[in-house]
């Protein structure tokens, strides 16, 4: 794929020893739905892989991150994805690494002591509040909701939010509210009053780490300084945050959906059906070759838009488009592994539908395909894009 230097070649060789030899083995598909046990689980990783020198890729190595760039981030967060645990131990998964890039680009030096030293360091985790149940914020950020108003010490923000992944384990969020500007960007302390976690809305996914919780914000007070960024550039802070969050998304489903693929091959090549081996019926072979060329492709659209990224250049419009490639190839290949491993593909006595349930919801956060299209087109027809 790419030419990486030596050390960053030996980096990755390490993490693929250690997603393979320390962390795949210790995944328990029979508990695969208690988050307590799976969350000690990673933060026991965790400590062995920062240990080793193995985590927060993204982050500054002043900061006491790997210092990689986007391209070499591909490979590996792809090592990190093959296992349900992987990102989370390697500390790589969402929300905390986009939360990381948010705060390396806009924390005051202050800020960045108090919220983004603990997040590299693993000693603290994140949670990024911006959605809302109806009739607040979904895939329209002009329907936000949630109000901050200024206060003799600072702001006070009321408002309902949900699905704020991993809110019910963290220890602070950054939460988006409009003041009188627009849309803005709040660090709060989730044992802030009035900052209420609700529930956590039960979804498909196995090897939930943290849920995705619904929370009141009801008068809940911070200082002056808890405002990340500029008032009033909220949408455009967050946008910061979702370009690369869609990226490192990218980056480790392909990783898991390559996982059910060579799952599915291991069992076409052992299962035994009308006289052969299920790989060599021609359809099941078809379904192999499709998955091959998709997982390719998805990975070549990922690694050019982690080159422009790094470029400096705007990747609005390739962002797009390999979010809603790679989404659904990662689906597709999935649905194909599942279908050739037959019934042991949609039990639970093999990872393949746990994958498949944790791929299906990427079509639909970091902005639903159909969202991602329409932007698409509008830009082809408003800048005269050619194909
Ligand atoms: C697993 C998961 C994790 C998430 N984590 C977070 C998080 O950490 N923080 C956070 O703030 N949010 C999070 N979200 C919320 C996510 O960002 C929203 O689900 C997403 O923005 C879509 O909003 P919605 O669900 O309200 O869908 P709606 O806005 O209600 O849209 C529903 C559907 O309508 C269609 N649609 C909508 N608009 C258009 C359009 N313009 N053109 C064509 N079709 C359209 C699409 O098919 C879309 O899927 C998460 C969601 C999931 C599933």
């Amino acid at each position: 794929m790419t030419a990486h230097s030596p050390s960053v070649q030996v980096l990755l060789e390490r993490a693929r020893r250690f997603i393979d030899e320390e962390v795949i083995p210790r995944e328990n598909l029979r508990r695969a739905h208690e988050r307590d046990y799976n969350l000690a689980l990673v933060q026991e990783l965790r400590a062995l892989a920062v240990s080793q020198g193995l985590t927060a890729p993204r982050g500054a190595v002043a900061d006491g991150g790997l210092g990689l760039s986007w391209a070499q981030c591909c490979a590996y967060l792809e090592t990190a994805g093959r296992s349900f645990l992987g990102p989370g131990a390697l500390q790589c998964a969402a929300p905390g690494q986009p939360d990381i890039t948010t705060l390396e680009a806009l924390a005051t030096p202050l800020q960045r002591e108090r919220y983004l030293r603990p997040l590299l360091q693993g000693t603290q985790r994140s949670c990024f509040a911006m959605s809302e149940p109806a009739p607040g914020l979904g895939s329209d950020p002009r329907m936000l909701s949630s109000r901050a108003e200024r206060t003799a010490r600072g702001w006070r923000l009321n408002g309902h939010k949900w699905f704020a992944t991993s809110a019910s384990v963290a220890d602070f969020a950054i939460v988006m509210a409009r003041t009188e500007i627009g849309p803005s960007l709040f660090l709060v302390d989730v044992q802030q009053p009035g900052f209420d976690i609700v529930r956590d809305v039960h979804t498909v996914e196995p090897f939930d780490l943290g849920g995705h919780a619904e929370i009141r914000l009801q008068d809940c007070e911070v200082p002056a300084d808890a405002l990340l960024g500029e008032e009033g550039k909220g949408l455009e802070h967050a946008q910061l945050r979702l370009e690369g969050a869609r990226l490192f998304h990218c980056m480790r489903l392909i990783g898991l959906s390559s996982r059910a693929m060579s799952l599915a091959q291991q069992y076409a090549l052992e299962r035994q059906s009308h006289g052969a081996r299920v790989s060599e019926h021609q359809m099941v072979q078809a379904m192999v070759a499709d998955a091959h060329i998709e997982l390719h492709a998805a990975r070549l659209m990922t690694l050019d838009t982690a080159q422009r990224l790094d470029a400096g250049e705007s990747i609005r419009h390739h962002s797009a488009m390999t979010k809603v490639f790679v989404s659904e190839a990662v689906n597709r290949v999935a649905d194909s592994a599942v279908q050739i491993t037959g019934a042991l593909g949609i039990s639970e006595d093999w990872p393949l539908s746990m994958i498949q349930r944790l791929l299906r919801p990427f079509r639909i956060y970091d902005g639903a395909s159909e969202v991602h299209r329409s932007a698409i087109a509008r830009r082809v027809f408003h800048q005269g894009l050619e194909a």
